[in-house]
């Protein structure tokens, strides 16, 4: 894996391809190519041993013509505004995709969470808070977990957000349930990526039982993936984390692993499983592969080395422009981020509904509006793609562009 940084470039040349096929002009193209505002931030904390130690803060706000901004806060050591402009013009297209009525954003810190103590953590995201307090709000621009990030922090971001302005939960999404968070956000990501294999399986006439899959990465994403496509009778063969693969064919039990990892804090050896190379999971035969780590994961390098039959993109950018083209000329389908892990933000917006409408969901309202948001989304992807005759990632960005672009001409010039 070359680094974590979904390329700026290819969500540029991407989006150019769909300006082109519907005819916008260059003006439109570069409008929704560049962000609106773009904020970098210095955060000075005080470590744990008394050390002043200064850390550096993004939150780049792609668009709001769709409604508020909205995306994760990534803290990772790769974070960097290249990055963070990727990730949020994401967002645009994603929160558009699924026709939610929110813009895009993503902010990050560039920290490496696991060398900080959690009081470290909260200091960071505080005083991050402390600095960025202006520019978001419930109707400007709500945050969320991402890659580094989990309800902890947002619990955080909302308490000093508080502090400054009015308790607000709609400020934040992703929260613990005790500060107005959503049943089923937790699990939302990884539900959504089987959401949307069950999509594909129905509109290309397979059943899912016996089919197998393989998960780059054991975080929220992967790991709530395996647990729901278990459920619908997928076999687990292969899981990986950073620093191994464990493989099977006979299926994986994910509880077992989940305890393994939980007690060691890694993969380790166990009877009757195979211990891999952490790369070696994206080699594996099988029907589905879920990169559900970070981005690049598929490159120039590896991607002739798949044996997957479908590629369903769990992380934001895992496959570099080159793997595209590769997969793209062997034949093999991606599902593309903006589509296949959606489910966290769609259910991040039904988070920020109940909480301007003071009104709690349960558990089995969230999960259907998910099921039948994310449904919905998918099926008009399968069908623009094979109409126009172009990938799923061309008919995404389609579908999205022109939503965004609509809403753009709406509100006028
Ligand atoms: N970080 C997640 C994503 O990339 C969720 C964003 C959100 O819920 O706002 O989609």
């Amino acid at each position: 894996m070359s680094t974590s940084t979904p390329s700026r470039s290819a969500f540029e040349r991407t989006l150019k391809g769909a300006c082109d096929r519907l005819g916008y002009s260059d003006a439109m193209f570069r409008l929704l190519a560049s962000a609106a505002r773009e904020i970098k931030v210095d955060i000075p904390i005080l470590r744990d041993n008394g050390e002043l130690a200064v850390f550096t803060g993004y939150r780049v706000q792609h668009q709001n013509a769709r409604g508020p901004y909205k995306g994760g806060l990534r803290y990772h050591s790769s974070v960097d505004i290249d990055e963070v402009r990727g990730l949020a013009s994401l967002m645009t297209l994603k929160t558009a995709l699924v026709d939610i009525p929110l813009g895009g954003g993503k902010g990050g810190i560039e920290c490496n969470p696991r060398e900080l103590s959690p009081r470290e953590l909260e200091r960071l995201t505080r005083k991050f808070v402390q600095r960025i307090h202006r520019e978001i709000g419930p109707e400007t621009d709500i945050m969320a977990p991402d890659v580094g990030t989990n309800a902890q922090t947002m619990g955080w971001i909302y308490s000093e957000y508080g502090a400054i302005h009015a308790l607000q939960p709609a400020v934040v999404t992703g929260k613990p349930l005790s500060l107005g968070g959503s049943p089923g956000r937790d699990k939302a990501t990884g539900y959504g990526v089987a959401l949307t294999i069950q999509a594909y399986a129905a509109h290309t006439k397979t059943k899912l039982e016996h089919k197998t899959a393989a998960i780059q990465g054991f975080g929220n994403v992967g790991h709530h993936a395996a647990l729901c496509l278990k459920e619908m009778g997928v076999k687990i063969v292969a899981v990986s984390d950073s620093r191994g693969t464990i493989h099977c064919k006979d299926g994986i039990d994910i509880d077992r692993v989940m305890a393994k990892k939980k007690e060691f804090g890694r993969f380790d050896e166990m009877p009757g499983y195979e211990l891999k190379e952490p790369a070696a999971v994206l080699e594996l035969p099988c029907d589905y592969l879920i990169p559900a780590a970070l981005g690049d994961a598929i490159h120039a390098g590896n991607a002739h080395k798949v044996k997957a039959a479908v590629i369903v993109e769990g992380a934001n950018g895992p496959c570099t422009l080159d793997a595209d083209r590769i997969l793209g000329e062997r034949k093999i389908p991606i599902i593309p981020d903006i589509l296949a892990n959606a489910g966290g933000v769609i259910v991040s917006y039904f988070e920020w509904v109940q909480n301007l409408q003071r009104h709690g969901w349960d558990l089995e309202k969230v999960d259907a509006e998910l099921a039948r948001t994310l449904k919905k989304a998918a099926h008009a992807v399968f069908e623009h793609a094979e109409d126009q005759k172009i990938s799923l990632r061309e008919a995404c960005y389609d579908i999205s562009v022109m939503r965004v672009k609509e809403a753009l001409d709406a509100t006028g010039f």
